[in-house]
């Protein structure tokens, strides 16, 4: 037995190792409203709902209370009628998955047959190449403009027919925070028969309360205001501010949305009936993300909202002054893709990835993201990539002197190739995907990737990243996982 008191200090040494999730200087993953009062009720709410089991709202009847109201909080926020209907789910992933197995199922029940594509840009969450890898649909991924990360309608509307079992579009996309020509895809959808969700996972909440006539505001309609949106995911635990556990999925038609349910009586234990993919479920995230939208209302999320369009709009024009260093398109809601300006001399070019490495010194974290080949082999550019909250307010300034002198930094520095450091490793190695568990770790090892210490400048690992097979990095980044909690 170890003294309660003396795991929790264990539990807070460990926190320590982590990056910090409070005061704006991680630019990913975590949401900080920077209020405090916030945390603080949404802990509260987790304690109360601690012991509750959310899989049965019969049993647990506040489950079911607080579920509707948030809901319906949800519904009014994304212009939903009478036919919207919805459910809460334990994050974006699940709310991403569900809705292809909506629309799926939807799919067959109207008569499809064989295996149904999923049309969508290749900005599109990977959420959904998981979905259409465990729900058996072919991705049908329609390459954006590099040059500013936005499909053509035309060209998705072109790929609509019979077998098309869903279209999905981002509100915005994560990578570029591009917001994708809904209301056009709609027209489309509806004409072809076709079911459209938008991926409002990271954008909904931000974008629905963003102030109408400031930078970065959504420039056509994209929720259920526009016909012919047939579902819609928006993530809590992302600008709801609410601790990770928590989204909400909605769906046009109660019949359609039915599509969503597993249930069975045919199993000698008790009748199952489950909205969503998980059985026992935390009601703690739930409940947190109802006490925070309570406590906020409309009123708050607008005055949290202004405060990020703020900061937003201060990091881009920050951007827009350093030489080298560009916003990718036009970005709509509180996050940035930076992409080296091609437009200026190599020479004054900053590359992204150097420049987010030489922010880890300046005290700031922002993720790096590889460039990538689309379908028609055109290519997508190496970014970073920043999310912003409430809290950057706190530290924009800082943040944008960081910028300026990171890009100081590292200008004219060329983009690490990978090319030569990939063969080196390489040598002798079976074909893409099909090494096993102990050459991956041989190959990591010489890569210098698991060092007990932690990761050093990222820089290198996305050349390796950009310069390897897709296949055969998604085995190694898999191996790099499962080696950190087997060894
Ligand atoms: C975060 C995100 C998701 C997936 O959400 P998780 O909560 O991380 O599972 C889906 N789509 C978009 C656009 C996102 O940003």
């Amino acid at each position: 037995m170890i003294e309660p008191a003396e795991v929790v200090a264990r539990l807070e040494a460990l926190r320590a190792l982590d990056a910090p999730t409070h005061g704006g200087r991680l630019l990913s993953y975590v949401y900080d409203s920077g209020r405090p009062e916030l945390d603080d009720v949404a802990a509260a709410a987790v304690r109360a709902m601690q012991p509750v089991n959310g899989l049965d709202p019969t049993t647990f009847r506040s489950v079911g209370v607080i579920e509707r109201e948030l809901v319906d909080f949800a519904r009014g926020v994304f212009h939903a009628d009478d036919e919207v209907v919805g459910t809460a789910t334990s994050g974006g992933t699940e709310s991403c998955l569900l809705a292809v197995k909506t629309a799926r199922d939807a799919w067959r029940a109207r008569g499809g047959r064989g295996m149904p594509r999923l049309v969508a840009p290749t900005t599109v969450h990977a959420a959904f190449r998981k979905a259409a890898a465990l729900f058996d649909l072919e991705l049908d991924l329609v390459p954006v403009d590099p040059a500013t990360g936005r499909p053509d309608a035309a060209d998705i509307a072109g790929r609509l027919a019979p077998d098309v079992a869903l279209v999905v579009m981002s509100a915005p996309s994560y990578p570029y925070a591009t917001l994708d020509p809904i209301p056009e895809v709609a027209t489309a959808a509806i004409e072809a028969g076709v079911d459209l969700h938008v991926d409002a996972c990271i954008g909904g909440f931000a974008l629905a309360f963003w102030p109408e006539h400031a930078a970065g505001a959504p420039a056509s309609p994209w929720d259920f205001a526009v016909p012919g949106v047939t579902s819609l995911s928006a993530d809590l635990h992302k600008y709801g501010y609410a601790p990770k556990g928590v989204s909400v999925l909605l769906q046009r038609g109660r019949d359609r949305q039915r599509h969503q349910w597993f249930a069975t009586s045919a199993w000698p234990g008790y009748p199952v009936v489950n909205p969503t993919l998980l059985g026992s479920r935390s009601a703690g995230p739930l409940a947190a993300a109802w006490a925070i939208a309570s406590v906020l209302g409309v009123a708050g999320f607008r005055e949290l909202t202004a405060s990020m369009a703020a900061s937003t709009e201060a990091i881009v024009d920050a951007v827009h002054a350093i030489d080298g260093l560009t916003v990718v398109g036009r970005p709509t809601g509180p996050m940035v893709a930076l992409a080296a300006d091609a437009s200026v001399p190599a020479e004054r070019r900053v590359d992204p990835h150097l420049w987010a490495d030489e922010m880890r010194v300046h005290g700031f974290v922002v993720q790096l993201q590889p460039a990538s080949v689309q379908p028609d082999r055109s290519m997508l550019p190496s970014t970073a990539h920043l999310t912003i909250t409430p809290v950057t307010e706190q530290v924009v300034d800082d943040l944008v002197v960081a910028a300026a002198a990171a890009a100081d930094a590292v200008r004219g520095m060329p983009h690490l190739d990978g090319t030569a450091l990939a063969a080196g490793l390489l040598g002798g190695v079976a074909p893409a995907g099909t090494i096993d568990s102990a050459t991956a770790v041989a190959i990591l090892g010489a890569a210098g990737l698991l060092d007990p210490a932690g990761l050093g400048p990222l820089a290198p690992v996305l050349s390796l990243v950009e310069a390897l097979p897709p296949a055969l990095v998604e085995r190694l980044l898999i191996e790099l996982l499962a080696a950190g909690l087997e060894r």
